[in-house]
């Protein structure tokens, strides 16, 4: 039986929990998830985890938040003047705006707005929190030359182009 190994094709059906057990998310029913093992398609702590395992097992993987979306930084949270966000007429919390700095675009959320001040968080929405993956995987494969060239799975669950 094929295991789940550096370059290996891998399909999943998940469901995401937080710490609260509130379903954050999941594949949808009969369309499991697909990506290349060893070039972070996901994140670490959840690939390390599946590494050796093959089609038909089940698991629940716990992922800290350094091994997930990384820690939560409360420098990351800004206070920008409302005037900077000219041309948006309706601001409000939980909004996503892209932001530039540098060559770097990062996707904040704004977290509170008023007639001055709109405070945006850089963080990303899972960052901080400890994450728990209940997984079961569908289908373990070597990987196409092609998509070991494109660095990601192609077909149903993965890319299609
Ligand atoms: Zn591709």
């Amino acid at each position: 039986m094929t295991t789940i190994a550096k370059d290996s094709a891998v399909l999943f059906n998940y469901t995401l929990t937080d710490e609260e057990g509130t379903v954050i998310d999941q594949s949808p029913e009969g369309q499991p998830l697909a990506y290349l093992h060893g070039h972070a398609n996901i994140i670490p702590g959840l690939e390390s985890q599946l590494e050796g395992k093959s089609a038909g097992d089940k698991l629940q993987a716990v992922v800290a938040p350094a091994d997930g979306y990384g820690e939560y930084h409360d420098q990351a949270v800004q206070e920008i003047p409302r005037e900077n966000f000219q041309g948006v007429e309706d601001i409000q919390p939980g909004m996503q705006f892209q932001s530039q700095s540098g060559d770097q675009v990062m996707l904040v959320t704004v977290k509170d707005v008023n007639d001055e001040i709109v405070t945006v968080d850089a963080n990303h929405p899972l960052a901080g929190k400890t994450l728990t993956f209940d997984v079961e995987i569908t289908e373990v494969r070597e990987a196409t030359a092609e998509e070991l060239s494109h660095g990601h799975v192609h077909g149903a669950g993965g890319v299609q182009h």
